[in-house]
């Protein structure tokens, strides 16, 4: 149960370290402002609120009191009621034989709630006569109408007398302050998350065997420390692969002199069966050696340089059906065009379309293009390979099953370096069951 609330919550948690950073570092703050907040608001305002309705009130009691000792004087009480009006910033007014009618019990929201009581509570306890409050807070006005023995006192304040706006400034105040330094904190956490999604990008890039030379260690101790180990990895990484392709180089070099000595000797020697049965095996072990070598060159320092993709699959279509191969082609209308490695990616098409007639019939090719990215299908209706197998056979030297590629001759390079290059390229490679029956190769290229 608690898993899977847990789970639940995790739901909704964003995914970016700089999003839970940021709100690790915003919901305290929201948290202080809303707790310091209502305790303010308990607290202090409330305080506030009773004491300035405890003057006002004890003001409006010494009036009455007066006009009830000075009944008859109303010029007394007139002078006393502008004194009021004057120096307390309250309007009186009493109406001598009038009486107080029942008023509607007042629906107060927020600070009409809180003036409203505080005054109720300070007026009950100074007048045992009956009384109204009528506070708009809109209009910025209070009322207190209170019945005496002669008549009615009318006394009208003006909100200020009862609300600071003081303590309301120091509220909006401490949110922009906090609101400014929240955002200052942001901006600087931005930076310290930016040297992390880098080396991710890096690591990423690195995988997908991009170059990555222009990685720089930055940020905090830790996230160097973790650039630096990267980068040492990345170093062991290409000293093993550089050391493997020497060797294979040295060795595909040093096999080329005794092979190409050993093709001139049977050339000498009488054409038997036994002797052409051997040609035809130094003549494989020839082009499984030129392949190791060209494996082991790569194309990887060619420049990308914008090409027609359209013009180029032509070009490879004709050549491989000048050898014989059955090839139908379906170019999207217009020619497309992109940066490319052209060498190299004809090299990838030449080893794709090669091995399709070499163990297919058949070939269906189809080029297109979609919003931001181009699709190369190649299909054929051959015997295909076996599904689990899809991955492995884009492994240096991995062959589906030597009988079958005996006579083939090919050394199980071809589709690797067309991943490389695929991959070189920023695209992606992957092989499906064709609905011709054979495979099916797709090549995505980002535009
Ligand atoms: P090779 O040089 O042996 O052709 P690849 O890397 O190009 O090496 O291919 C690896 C293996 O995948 C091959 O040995 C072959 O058995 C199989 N293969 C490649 N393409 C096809 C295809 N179009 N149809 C059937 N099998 C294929």
């Amino acid at each position: 149960m608690r898993f899977r609330r847990l789970k639940f919550i995790k739901r909704f948690v964003p995914k970016t370290l700089f999003a839970r950073s940021l709100l690790i570092l915003v919901i305290p703050v929201l948290l202080i402002q809303i707790v310091s907040t209502s305790m303010f608001f308990d607290r202090h305002w409330s305080k506030m609120t009773s004491r300035l309705a405890f003057s006002v009130v004890g003001e409006i009691s010494v009036l009455a009191d007066y006009i009830e000792k000075n009944e008859e004087d109303d010029r007394a009480i007139n002078a006393l009621v502008s004194l009021y009006d004057d120096k307390l910033d309250l309007l009186v007014d009493f109406k001598r034989g009038e009486t107080l009618t029942d008023q509607p019990v007042p629906v107060w929201v927020g600070w009409e709630y809180m003036i409203g009581e505080s005054l109720m509570r300070e007026m009950s306890g100074m007048f045992k006569t009956p009384f109204t409050v009528d506070v708009d807070f809109q209009e910025k006005w209070v009322e207190i109408r209170v019945q005496l023995t002669q008549g009615v006192l009318y006394v009208s304040l003006p909100q200020r007398r009862m609300f600071t706006s003081s303590s309301y400034i120091f509220l909006i105040w401490v949110f922009i302050i906090s609101f400014v330094f929240l955002v200052i904190s942001v901006l600087f956490m931005r930076n310290q998350v930016r040297p992390i999604r880098r080396l991710a990008i890096a690591a990423e890039r690195f995988g997908k065997g991009r170059d990555v030379s222009d990685f720089k260690l930055e940020g905090a101790r830790e996230v160097r420390q973790a650039g630096q180990a990267f980068l040492d990895m990345r170093t062991r990484i290409q000293r093993q692969i550089s050391q493997r392709m020497e060797m294979l180089a040295g060795v595909s070099h040093d096999l080329r002199t005794p092979l190409t000595r050993m093709k001139l000797q049977l050339a000498m020697l009488k054409e038997t069966p036994d002797i052409q049965a051997m040609k035809r095996d130094v003549a494989d072990m020839e082009k499984m050696v030129q392949g190791y070598l060209n494996f082991v060159r790569g194309e990887g320092d060619e420049a990308m340089v914008l090409t027609n993709l359209s013009l180029l699959l032509q070009d490879v279509v004709d050549s491989t059906r000048r050898d014989g191969g059955d090839i139908s082609l379906e170019l999207d209308g217009t020619d497309i065009e992109l940066p490319l490695k052209p060498l190299a990616f004809k090299r990838c098409l030449v080893n794709l379309l090669g091995n399709a007639v070499k163990y297919a019939p058949r070939t269906w090719i189809s080029l297109s293009q979609e919003e931001d990215r181009i699709m190369l299908v190649i299909e054929d209706n051959g015997i295909g390979i076996p599904q689990e197998q899809y991955e492995d056979v884009f492994k240096p030297f991995y062959r589906v099953d030597s009988s079958r590629n005996s006579e083939t001759g090919g050394v199980g390079l071809g589709l690797p370096i067309a991943m490389d290059i695929v991959h070189g390229h920023g695209g992606k490679i992957w092989l499906e069951k064709s609905r011709h029956g054979g495979l099916r190769v797709n090549i995505r290229l980002p535009k």
